[in-house]
Order: structure tokens, then C-alpha cells, then sequence
């Protein structure tokens, strides 16, 4: 079986809601988003997928959140809500709890979707530093 590995990424800022720890604090990171695709040989091509075109898929994917608050919906109150909107701050709700373990969930599942049926998504890594990722995938 043949794989290709690819990285996107997004600079963002998050919170965990809640959370007893630091990361309950409005916080930043470089989120890296490595992809490993599988899928037969194309006869002529020689590759599994053109990189260019799956890069396109996961920079698309990342746009979404690039320079945005990202917040778990529910969890800022009305308020706060409506002064960071009338500060013109760019927001990303998302119905997931904003770890790098969902993260990873929602890129599988939005490359998925996304890439041609005969692509298959093997293992989504998302990393909040150099130290810290997580891994989503299915068998
Ligand atoms: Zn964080």
C-alpha cells in the first residue's frame, strides 16, 4: 500500500470551557494538521493523489479557523458574543469541545467528505506544539 503525507496548518486561539487547568484561559497556538491519505496507484500519474490537489482540500479545511477565536458553542455568553462581533474579531464556533483530539475527529471527517471516493483518510494528527498532537483514525 502506498501513503502520502501532507501538513497544513492554522494559527488560532482557543479555551476549554471549564476546564481545571491553564487551557481554561483564552490561549494561542500554530496548529499543525498532518494527513496520511492511502490509495491504489494512478496507472499514468504514479501517485496516490496529486499533493497539490489534497493540500488545496486541507488548506480549505484550515481556512475555516485560520486567525479566528474558535469557541465550543454555548460556552461564551450572549454578551461577550456581541462585543467581540462588534470589535469585528473573526470567530469559529464549533459543536465540538475545541481539543486537539476533536480536532483531529473534524479534519478526518471533513477530508473524507471532501477528497475523491478512491482516497482513504489512514490517520489525521493534529499538533498544539512541537510536543503535544493527537491522533484520530479508523480501521
Ligand atoms: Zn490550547
Amino acid at each position: 500500500m502506498y501513503s502520502v503525507n501532507l501538513i497544513g496548518h492554522f494559527d488560532a486561539a482557543h479555551f476549554l470551557a471549564g476546564y481545571d487547568g491553564k487551557c481554561k484561559n483564552i490561549h494561542g497556538h500554530r496548529f499543525d494538521v498532518a494527513v496520511s491519505l492511502s490509495g491504489k496507484l494512478g496507472e499514468k500519474s504514479g501517485m496516490v493523489i496529486d499533493f497539490s490537489d489534497a493540500k488545496a482540500v486541507l488548506k480549505n479545511l484550515c481556512e475555516r479557523f485560520d486567525h479566528t477565536l474558535i469557541y465550543e458553542k454555548g460556552t461564551l455568553s450572549e454578551a461577550l458574543l456581541t462585543a467581540l462581533v462588534a470589535e469585528n474579531f473573526a470567530l469559529s464556533e464549533v459543536e465540538f469541545r475545541p481539543t486537539a483530539e476533536h480536532f483531529a475527529g473534524y479534519f478526518y471527517r471533513g477530508l473524507s467528505k471532501t477528497l475523491p471516493s478512491h482516497i482513504n483518510v489512514l490517520a489525521v494528527t493534529v499538533y498544539e506544539s512541537p510536543e503535544n498532537s493527537a491522533t484520530y483514525s479508523e480501521d
